[in-house]
């Protein structure tokens, strides 16, 4: 069967075929965090559906490079540093931290590249794109001195969110007081300097300023994997306006078509509503853990529903999840001790059920549904004394295989490396009865989100809740 996916342009259902079809490399661009407070679990669900198409295309053996941005300047963080009183940085500097913990922690495949909205190089290619775009007459320079996106200008502009412009006055989806812009949908490639900006601000050819949040994607995913690329992914609220002008703006400076698979996830839900930072019916990943969750058992629990349907976060969720999980370990251990080092005796071909159904636009709840029918029998099989050392062993053979993409078995993943560092540190002040040493190393990791506690098997490090 073919390796089939949604995509959002078409909203159908397309055989997958990356662009360079002989190498099967696979160009894929993810929107990243932007980084004024942590992640939630709702934006990791979105992250987590990220990493099983990627780890499933691997499966498959297409070499699959991603980048994803880091945006570290909008008006959240810029706000933010302002009421922290520190410098934008030094603001952003402990989520972006805390980001990469929490991957760590949901076991969740580093893009081979995170480009930062702030980076020199970066901030260079966005006016290089917006300078193209002005000289296309795609974009202009209001009043208010920031530039525009000229929507009207742009005739595919709508196609992948399925509307048209005149939809948009009527919707109201866009602020229309903005007087000095020609389309109320137009948006900003570059946003001219204010006071609330503070010290934050970059040269242009169009006075001191900032970049808009959507020409950074653009600028990012052509700088690093270039003008085409073969899945670009996000949540669905990313369709629109974010992706569509990230269209406008990379199709309107190459002429070529920029994407050819978009793919979005349905949300994370709480009681019917977007988990989300606003409402502030949110959980961070550090919330869920301190309820004593394991980082594979939140995974699982964002996992196990297929990416395009709504999933609702409950306690229920992840009890359930904690008792599937145990299931498996227990399928596992059963395995080990009847296989007993015993080679594999036959093929489990029946087992590739679980990954045609993820061929299946990611269709993750067959392939669980095939797992836990197969865990169903094999144990029976076991309970008869009917499955042999050689079959138990095939069966874990399956497993290994199938475990590079749900990455749910083996141990948790270890302490990030300065934690560890500091960790070891204080062990060491311990022996060395260095009290002070030992507290003050105490205070590091609490202020790293890490709580020291001395037990008579020793030092044990846990994440501290509420951090
Ligand atoms: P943001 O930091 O808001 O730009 O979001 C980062 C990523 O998380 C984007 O791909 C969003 O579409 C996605 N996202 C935000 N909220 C949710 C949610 N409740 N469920 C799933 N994905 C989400
Ligand atoms: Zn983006």
């Amino acid at each position: 069967m073919p390796l089939r996916l949604f995509n959002t342009y078409s909203r159908t259902l397309e055989e997958f075929h990356p662009l360079d079809s002989a190498g099967r490399e696979v160009k894929m661009y993810t929107c990243g965090p932007t980084v004024y407070s942590h992640a939630h679990i709702g934006n990791f669900r979105a992250y987590l559906f990220e990493d099983l198409l990627q780890r499933h295309l691997e499966l498959r053996e297409f070499k699959v490079r991603r980048v994803m941005n880091i945006t570290d300047v909008d008006d959240k963080t810029i706000q933010g540093s302002r009421s922290a009183g520190i410098p934008l940085a030094e603001f952003t500097s402990p989520f972006k931290q805390a980001f990469f913990e929490d991957l760590d922690t949901l076991r969740i495949k580093r893009a081979d590249s995170f480009p930062e909205a702030t980076d020199a190089d970066q901030i260079a290619a966005m006016i290089e794109m917006i300078k193209t775009l002005m000289a296309r007459d795609l974009a202009y320079q209001a009043e208010d001195k920031s530039v525009y996106f000229r929507i009207n200008k742009f005739p595919a502009y709508g196609r992948l969110a399925h509307f048209d412009l005149s939809e948009l006055r009527s919707t109201g989806r866009v602020k229309s007081d903005e007087y000095d812009k020609e389309h109320v949908g137009d948006f900003a490639l570059w946003k001219a300097w204010d006071e609330e900006d503070g010290p934050v601000c970059w040269e242009s050819p169009w006075g001191p300023g900032r970049p808009g949040w959507h020409i950074e994607c653009s600028a990012m995913a052509t700088q690093l994997l270039g003008e085409q690329l073969d899945i670009h992914c996000g949540g669905v609220d990313n369709i629109f306006p974010h992706h569509e002008a990230e269209i406008a703006q990379t199709e309107g400076c190459t002429g070529k078509k920029f994407v050819r698979y978009w793919m979005h996830c349905a949300h994370l839900m709480v009681d019917g509503q977007k988990m989300s930072k606003s409402v502030g019916n949110f959980y961070t990943l550090r919330d869920v853990l301190a309820k004593g969750y394991s980082g594979r058992e939140v995974r699982y629990a964002l996992m196990r529903v297929h990416y395009r349907a709504p999933l609702n976060f409950t306690w229920e969720g992840m009890e359930e999840s904690r008792q599937a999980l145990g299931r498996i370990d227990d399928w596992l251990a059963r395995l080990r001790e009847k296989a007993n080092g015993a080679g594999a005796s036959q093929s489990t071909k029946q087992g590739e059920q679980f990954e045609e159904g993820l061929d299946d636009d990611l269709n993750i709840s067959a392939a669980l549904g095939f797992l836990f029918e197969t865990i169903r029998e094999t144990n029976r099989a076991l309970d008869l004394g009917s499955l042999d050392a050689g079959e138990a062993s095939a069966w874990l053979q399956w497993w290994e295989r199938i475990d590079r993409v749900l990455a749910i078995t083996g141990k948790e993943s270890a302490l990030p490396p300065e934690v560890a560092v500091l960790a070891e540190a204080r062990v060491q002040a311990r022996l060395a009865k260095d009290w002070r040493k030992s507290d003050e190393l105490r205070d590091e990791l609490a202020a790293r989100g890490w709580e020291a506690r001395d037990t008579k098997d020793g030092q044990k490090i846990t994440r501290r809740s509420g951090v």
